[in-house]
């Protein structure tokens, strides 16, 4: 108890807690690391693994990744640093038509930016399940070979309805018996080509009673007469993911391999398949183990891929990196930062059970982080004229403002006051309501950095717009010299010059779906989808953002935090506003 360890100090869950007995109890001690994944042969030629664990964040390379993935990655990166452990990067890449280099590309750079990279002591860790596929062959063909798995030329609809259910077992396929050399010959002809697609499968033979479906001779092979995007023409037969992860796991030597709860019931078959292996010869101890965590279910958006692909191919999000998109790349277009996940991750732990983390708490994180980590600038959403009457024409001064209210070492920057300023359309109420402190006839406010000010009316267009606010300036009480608060005030707006203001355009987002769980109450998520998700407005920045370039992120003063658009150029300013100051969403 007096011998704290480093790790002491570190959040705990279910996972560190068996990492950490593992470790104790020398579990990986013993265990080989050649250089690069291989079998029981390959392993037995390196040494002694330097990585204490080695974990794996496995994607499937066929879309960007989303904020689920990101709590995985933390994961799954974060234990192997933590322990002095590898993480690799490993594209399960076993289904061909999907798959292609576009997403890999994303995937490298998603995760780069998150702060992860896969190098350990030398090795770059960034593997292709594509690249065991010979293993793979033959570690069917061992299995063949002892009498555990056959080909079954019956069609899907037989296997299926031959299956049974959870409460009478299955029917044995008519080929079940079959003896390993006639399997044999024909998973090499289904190798080579010999059948359609469809035509059989190889089946691990387990047990068609047993209570567990996943063990009824669950399918490991099928022939899928398809380009792979890196092996190309190579194979007309692919391994089930079942079949094939595990198998990754174990020839990359991986020590925990974490995973979402949907994966919980196929706990048994990877167990048994690797034991198999290694029986067979093929793999060594310690086997890898399967973990199961809760995924991340975040309310008013959707987390799957495959409803992602259908919200980009359908048109209704203007691609994978739209701002209001849970992907990576549209969270970080939309200035969500590697940061805030880092502490959304921490907020909402790891645990076994499944829950709903509302969208307000993503945004409290990444609030938290902006508001440490952005520069103040002014900015006016909702423009109205603010003339200052008893200012002469070419008045001009400067005003001092802080760039961060809690960091005065990142120093103050100065904004021109000017006779007329835009204000916005809210802080002005011809008719005050109750409570309101702002501009009305006969109101004095402080105009932020500058001088207070006395509301002495406005000027409407025909048809009753109020077009202007007139108002008069106190001297003696500009902000920051003394006697500046002999006027006291309990309105403070901002403001810009309408002489150096510079214009931009901001899209303002709001949640992507109408309804906490969309597609729990409707009959499809894409009936609950929030048509009004985005809306575009035309604003007035201060004279000081003259060269906010793509990626700068500000705190714009009342407003909230906001990120200058990739597609923005100086001459056309695009942002987006990341996040409110406060929840104004409930
Ligand atoms: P999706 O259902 O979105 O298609 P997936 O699991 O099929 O996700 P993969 O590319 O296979 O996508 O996932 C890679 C890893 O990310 C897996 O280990 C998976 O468990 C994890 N993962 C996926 N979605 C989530 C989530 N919502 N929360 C936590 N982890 C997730
Ligand atoms: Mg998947």
């Amino acid at each position: 108890m007096t011998n704290p360890s480093p790790t002491n100090t570190l959040p705990s869950n279910f996972i560190r807690a068996v990492i950490e007995k593992n470790i104790e109890s020398n579990r990986f001690a013993e265990k080989k690391w050649n250089g690069k994944p291989g079998d029981k042969s390959h392993h037995n030629k390196g040494s002694i693994d330097k990585a204490k664990i080695r974990t794996r964040f496995p994607p499937e390379p066929n879309g960007y990744l989303h904020i689920g993935h990101a709590k995985s990655i933390f994961l799954n990166f974060g234990l192997a640093k933590d322990y002095n452990g590898a993480c690799h990067l490993r594209f399960d890449d076993t289904n061909p038509e999907k798959e292609n280099e576009e997403f890999v590309k994303g995937i490298i750079d998603n995760i780069k930016w998150l702060g992860f990279d896969w190098n350990f002591n030398n090795d770059s860790n960034l593997y292709y399940a594509s690249d065991y596929f010979e293993l793979m062959y033959s570690a069917a063909e061992s299995l063949i070979h002892s009498g555990q798995a056959y080909v079954d030329k019956q069609t899907a609809e037989q296997i299926k309805n031959s299956r049974g259910t959870l409460t009478t077992p299955g029917k044995d396929s008519p080929w079940r018996e079959n003896q390993p050399a006639e399997n044999l010959k024909l998973f090499k002809e289904m190798k080579l080509g010999k059948y359609e697609d469809g035509a059989m499968v190889l089946r691990a033979k387990i047990n068609m009673a047993s209570p567990n479906m996943n063990l009824r001779d669950p399918a490991i092979y099928r022939i899928k007469h398809a380009k792979h995007h890196k092996t190309e023409n190579q194979w007309c037969i692919y391994p089930m993911y079942t079949f094939a992860h595990p198998i990754e796991d174990a020839l990359e030597s991986i020590t925990h391999s974490i995973c979402t709860l949907e994966f919980e019931d196929q706990r048994p078959f990877y167990e048994w398949l690797l034991k198999q292996l290694l029986k067979n010869d093929l793999l060594n101890e310690p086997l890898p183990k399967q973990y199961e965590f809760a995924r991340l279910n975040l309310t008013y958006v959707v987390l799957s891929k495959r409803r992602l692909i259908e919200l980009v191919e359908k048109n209704l999000v203007n691609g994978w990196d739209d701002p209001r998109m849970p992907t990576l790349i549209g969270a970080k277009r939309r200035g969500y930062t590697p940061e805030g996940f880092k502490l959304f991750t921490e907020r909402i732990g790891v645990s076994k059970a499944d829950s709903w983390i509302d969208y307000s708490t993503l945004e409290d994180c990444m609030r938290e982080v902006l508001n440490e980590s952005s520069n103040r600038r002014v900015a006016v959403l909702d423009p109205l004229k603010l003339v200052i009457n008893n200012l002469p024409e070419e008045f001009e001064e400067d005003c001092l403002a802080p760039n961060h209210p809690k960091k005065p070492e990142l120093g103050k920057r100065t904004i021109k006051l000017t006779k007329e300023l835009w204000i916005e359309k809210a802080d002005f109420m011809e008719e005050p309501e109750k409570k309101y402190f702002r501009l009305f006839p006969g109101n004095q406010v402080r105009l932020r950095y500058g001088y207070v000010v006395t509301c002495t009316g406005c000027e409407k267009d025909k048809d009753g717009n109020i077009i202007k606010v007139l108002c008069e300036y106190l001297p003696n009480t500009k902000s920051g010299t003394p006697g500046s608060d002999s006027v006291k005030v309990k309105g403070n707006i901002h403001w810009v010059s309408t002489k150096y203001a510079l214009d931009a355009e901001v899209s303002l987002y709001d949640r992507l779906f109408k309804t906490e769980h969309p597609g729990k109450k409707s009959e499809n998520y894409l009936d609950d989808i929030n048509l009004e998700s985005v809306k575009k407005i035309k604003i007035k920045l201060e004279e000081n953002l003259v060269n906010i370039e793509p990626s700068d992120q500000y705190q714009f003063e009342r407003h909230g935090y906001f990120i200058c658009d990739q597609e923005s150029t100086s001459e056309n300013l695009k942002i987006n506003r990341t996040v409110t100051l406060r929840d104004t969403w409930k």
